[in-house]
C-alpha cells in the first residue's frame, strides 16, 4: 500500500506554483512539557513509514533527536519531495513548560522567535534581493491542551493569548489515548466554550466553495467539527492480525494513530500539508504579518 503523506494533492493551482518554486512551511509546536510534541512531529512527517521517500534532514542530525526532551527552541528543516512537488519543512520544536516560572521563560522565547522571524522578513523586504526572499515565518502553531486537566489551564489562556495576534494557532487535545470518546467530546465542547469566553482566537478555518463536491464538503464539515484535534502520538508500530499498524496497545486493544475513527491524526495531517497550507500561509501574510509591519512602520514614525 502507498504511503503519502499527500502534500502533492495540493489544489491544482497551488500545486503548479508549488511544482515550480518548491513549497516552504513552517510549522511551531507549544504546550505544556511531556504532552508528546515531539512525539506527534515524529509521527507527522518523519516517521519511518516515509524512509523510503525522498526525504532528507538538512539541518540536524537524525529523527531521534526530536524525541530527546527539548530544552531550547530547536529548529530542524527538511525537504520532502513527493510526485514532482517539492516541500520544504521547517518544524519548530520548543521546550514545553513546567511550571509558572519556565512557563514565562518559556513564552518569552516562543513569541520573540516569533517576532523575529517578522523583522528578518520586513528587512529583507526592504532590502534588495526582495525576489529571493526565504520565508521563515511561523505559518502554524499547534497548541498542545493536556488531557488530564478539564480543559483550558491558566497558563494555556494566557500563551495563546500572547500568540492569537501573531500566528494561526491550531488547538489540539494531546495523548487522546487516555480519554474515553465520551471524555472526550466533554472536553472539546468545554475548550471550545472557553476559547470562546475568554475572547481567544484560533486559526478559523474558511468557509468551502460553494461549487465544491458533496463529499468535500462532508470532509470539510467533519474537519470543523473535530477542533481541537484529538491527537495520539507514537513512533513504535504494533502487530495486529498480521498488520503492521502504527498505536499504542492497551490491555483492551490498541489506539491507531492513522485511524480516523480512533483519533483526529489523519484529519490533522492532511489539513496542515494538503489542503489549508496555502491558506495558513496567506493567512500568516495578509493577516499577521500586516499586523506586524503596520505596529512597526506606527513605532518607527514615533
Ligand atoms: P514533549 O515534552 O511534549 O515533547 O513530549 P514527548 O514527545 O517528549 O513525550 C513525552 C512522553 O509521552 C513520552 O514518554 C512519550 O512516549 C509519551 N507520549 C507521546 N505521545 C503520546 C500519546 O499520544 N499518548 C500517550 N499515552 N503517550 C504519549
Ligand atoms: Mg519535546
Amino acid at each position: 500500500e502507498d504511503e503519502y503523506i499527500g502534500f502533492a494533492t495540493l489544489p491544482e493551482q497551488v500545486h503548479r506554483k508549488a511544482v515550480r518554486k518548491g513549497f516552504d512551511f513552517t510549522l511551531m509546536v507549544v504546550g505544556e512539557s511531556g504532552l508528546g510534541k515531539s512525539t506527534l512531529i515524529n509521527s507527522l512527517f518523519l516517521s519511518d513509514l516515509y524512509k523510503d521517500r525522498e526525504l532528507s534532514v538538512v539541518n540536524g542530525t537524525s529523527y531521534n533527536d526530536l524525541i530527546e526532551r527539548t530544552v531550547n527552541i530547536e529548529k530542524k528543516q527538511l525537504e520532502i519531495e513527493e510526485k514532482g512537488v517539492r516541500l520544504k519543512l521547517t518544524i519548530v520544536d520548543t521546550p514545553g513548560f513546567n511550571d509558572s516560572v519556565n512557563a514565562s521563560n518559556s513564552q518569552k522565547s516562543i513569541i520573540d522567535y516569533v517576532d523575529q522571524q517578522f523583522k528578518q522578513y520586513f528587512e529583507d523586504e526592504s532590502g534588495l534581493n526582495r525576489r529571493n526572499i526565504i520565508d521563515n515565518r511561523v505559518h502554524c502553531v499547534l497548541y498542545f491542551i493536556s488531557p488530564y486537566g478539564h480543559g483550558l489551564r491558566q497558563i494555556d489562556i494566557e500563551t495563546m493569548r500572547k500568540l492569537h495576534n501573531k500566528v494561526n494557532i491550531v488547538p489540539l487535545i494531546a495523548k487522546a489515548d487516555i480519554l474515553t470518546k465520551a471524555e472526550l467530546k466533554t472536553m472539546k465542547d468545554r475548550i471550545i466554550q472557553e476559547i470562546e469566553d475568554n475572547h481567544i482566537r484560533i486559526y478559523e478555518f474558511p468557509d468551502c466553495d460553494s461549487d465544491e463536491d458533496e463529499d468535500f464538503k462532508q470532509q470539510d464539515r467533519e474537519l470543523k467539527a473535530s477542533i481541537p484535534f484529538a491527537v495520539v502520538g507514537c513512533n513504535t508500530v504494533v502487530e495486529a492480525g498480521g498488520k503492521k499498524i502504527r498505536g499504542r496497545a492497551y490491555p483492551w486493544g490498541i489506539v491507531e494513530v492513522d485511524n480516523p475513527s480512533h483519533c483526529d491524526f489523519v484529519r490533522l495531517r492532511q489539513m496542515l500539508i494538503s489542503t489549508h497550507m496555502q491558506d495558513l500561509k496567506d493567512v500568516t501574510s495578509d493577516v499577521h504579518y500586516e499586523n506586524y509591519r503596520a505596529m512597526h512602520i506606527r513605532t518607527q514614525m514615533g
